[in-house]
């Protein structure tokens, strides 16, 4: 890895070697979230936007010399990344704009955003020789991490909240994980997986500690430029729980900046739920990540629900350092945004994917967004993940006699 410089402190800016660490730096207890630092000039005879036009790799390993793993570590098999990035022309003139786009993370093997950031775990466990992986998670974490160490035979025990959704819970115990639940919120199910994890000596992938996590979400952003001609976005939407997936588009733009194959710095714009609304707060009041207290967290979005968000740092940084903003929605703001994005551009998100998209309409109701900007909306999971929600969000079928007549009926002819 003579690509990574060091691992930077963002609390008090100390820097380790790779090796001198493995997680956060020490002298802040577990809450010392390190930021991987590259050689950029190093990279840049390595990898270019001429190579990658040439690259027949479509997955995120495209991208493996900007990744902080060893060139030669091998990678699990499934098809992580390089999701759609889909015009969604209709849904852009609904709401007065000219430009917005919508990635499919829905598309990812496991059917969310997380595996990103699972495959990059898994490689690093890996390298370390790790027996055994664990994280914690509100579902989609552990579904990733289940399904990435399934495609390559490695143990892992995943920590996760009594109120995960059904769909999450058996996507972790059909991959065969060791699956405990936490009589408790997903804030609960993180303490004791780190705690567990430093006892049995396991691997841990808990976003917020592990600095790695970062870097697989930073390749969404990498991929939306690539995909864009290199010609940045001006906002991309996010919805945002611990503030990892923002932190990590974030870290992706700026290595492009560093990089010098984008031009500008699109400003990110963090979607919460208003139940869950930690980083909302934050940002309005201007406090810094670490005088944040923990909140009560309540949401239908699942997935974004975290009462002290573990990458707070990087979630604040993400909006303030690019002139983006905090956007709140409610929960019927989300429910009622599932139909109209699967409707507008063929796109079925979860309620935490749907939530991006619910902002971007708050954004433009507050005046937030003008007409000719280039908008990009990430849905970060797949609808299917949570059927009780959907169906919260649209009507019933029609029921019908096993006759014509009564289909026409029905359809009112
Ligand atoms: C995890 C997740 C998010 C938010 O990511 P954070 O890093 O927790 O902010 C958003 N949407 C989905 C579907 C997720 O699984
Ligand atoms: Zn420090």
């Amino acid at each position: 890895m003579d690509h990574v410089k060091s691992l930077k402190c963002l609390i008090c800016g100390a820097e380790y070697r790779p090796d001198e660490i493995e997680y956060v730096c020490p002298k802040h207890g577990d809450d010392g979230i390190v930021d991987v630092q590259y050689d950029y000039d190093l990279i840049g005879q390595r990898i270019s936007p001429a190579s990658l036009a040439q690259d027949r790799n479509n997955t995120i390993w495209r991208y493996k010399p900007l990744l902080p793993v060893e060139p030669d570590s091998p990678v699990p098999p499934l098809t992580v990344g390089w999701t759609p990035l889909y015009r969604a022309d209709r849904l852009a003139a609904g709401l007065g704009l000219k430009h917005v786009w919508v990635k499919d993370e829905g598309r990812e093997p496991s059917a969310s955003f997380k595996d990103r950031a699972s495959v990059v775990a898994v490689v690093k466990a890996q390298e370390r020789g790790a027996e055994v992986i664990t994280t914690s998670s509100t579902g989609n974490a552990g579904a990733a991490l289940s399904a990435m160490c399934a495609s390559v035979a490695q143990p892992n025990v995943i920590f996760l909240p009594e109120s995960a959704p059904p769909a999450k819970v058996a996507q972790l115990l059909v991959y065969g994980s060791t699956v405990i639940m936490v009589r408790g919120t997903y804030d609960d199910a993180f303490e004791l997986c780190a705690e567990a994890a430093k006892e049995f000596g396991w691997y841990n992938r808990n976003t917020g500690y592990n600095p790695y996590m970062t870097e697989g979400k930073k390749t969404a952003s990498l991929e939306i430029c690539e995909q864009l001609g290199w010609d940045a976005p001006d906002r991309i939407f996010v919805s945002v729980g611990d503030g990892c997936v923002i932190g990590g588009v974030h870290k992706g733009l700026k290595d492009l900046m560093a990089l010098g194959w984008i031009k500008k710095m699109p400003k990110i714009m963090g979607v919460q739920a208003a139940g869950s609304a930690a980083l909302y707060d934050a940002w309005r009041t201007g406090i810094s990540a670490m005088e944040m207290k923990p909140i009560d967290a309540h949401t239908i979005a699942d997935s974004i629900s975290a009462g002290l968000p573990a990458d707070r740092i990087k979630g604040l940084a993400a909006v303030r350092e690019t002139h983006g903003a905090y956007i709140k929605v409610t929960d019927d703001e989300i429910l009622a945004a599932i139909p109209v994005l699967a409707r507008g551009s063929g796109v079925f998100a979860e309620p935490a994917g749907a939530a991006a998209y619910a902002g971007l309409v708050r954004a433009v109701a507050d005046g937030l967004v003008t007409a000719d900007e280039r908008i990009v909306v990430l849905s970060t999971g797949n609808g299917l993940k949570d059927i009780a929600s959907a169906r919260k969000s649209v009507g019933n079928p029609l029921l019908v006699d096993k006759s014509l007549k009564d289909v026409k009926r029905a359809l009112g002819k």
